[in-house]
């Protein structure tokens, strides 16, 4: 299965080291026809409005969309989240705007720059997920197509609309990889 994931900016080499982990042919992504063949897109976290501008000279935005469209997984995380978004609170822009929520930027932000928090995460079994929150922001409401997966303080944290897969944290910085086998897992559904 190959993997694209998108290296203009943020931590894109964890999310690679993770997908290798686990058999997949991760490559990084920074120009559209190293999309080619992709089976599933990442979106890392880093800095959305870095992440969103440099995807858009780079002429990324039109072919992520696509392979979404085609029932392609993709995962967005933190920064990659808001880049996958159709709404941000308070701003005008939007970048991929593939899924139907609304994103606040930076939401645990002041108080809690950075925090390890455990999850309940009833999808990917009874063991709570260990989750590493950045600068995080979270989602402050969904669409009826999307599935809450997780919520942290009463905020969404982690969210599934069909082949779309978001979350706050950033899940390649733990050592557990059933969040990347889940989305890895919803690209072998799409193909059976
Ligand atoms: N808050 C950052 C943004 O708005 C995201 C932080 C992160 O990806 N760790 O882009």
């Amino acid at each position: 299965m190959k993997v694209g994931v998108i290296a203009v900016q943020g931590a894109f080499r964890e999310h690679i080291r993770v997908l290798r982990e686990l058999g997949a042919d991760a490559v990084e992504v920074r120009r559209a026809n190293e999309l080619e063949g992709a089976d599933a897109v990442v979106l890392p976290g880093g800095e959305s409005t870095a992440i969103g501008k440099l995807m858009r000279t780079y002429d990324l935005i039109e072919p992520v969309k696509k392979l979404a469209n085609e029932g392609k997984p993709v995962f967005g995380t933190c920064a990659g989240m808001i880049v996958l978004a159709k709404h941000i609170a308070g701003e005008d822009t939007v970048h991929l705007g593939l899924m139907d929520v609304e994103v606040n930027r930076n939401s645990f932000g002041r108080q809690r720059e950075s925090f390890e928090a455990d999850l309940d995460f009833p999808a990917l079994g009874d063991k709570p997920y260990p989750a590493v929150f950045i600068r995080a922001p979270h989602i402050q409401s969904v669409g009826k197509d999307a599935e809450v997966l997780a919520t942290y303080d009463d905020r969404i944290v982690a969210v599934r609309q069909g082949n779309l897969l978001a979350t706050s944290f950033h899940p390649e910085l733990t050592g557990d990889t059933r969040l990347h086998e889940y989305f890895l897992g919803l690209g072998e559904q799409k193909r059976s």
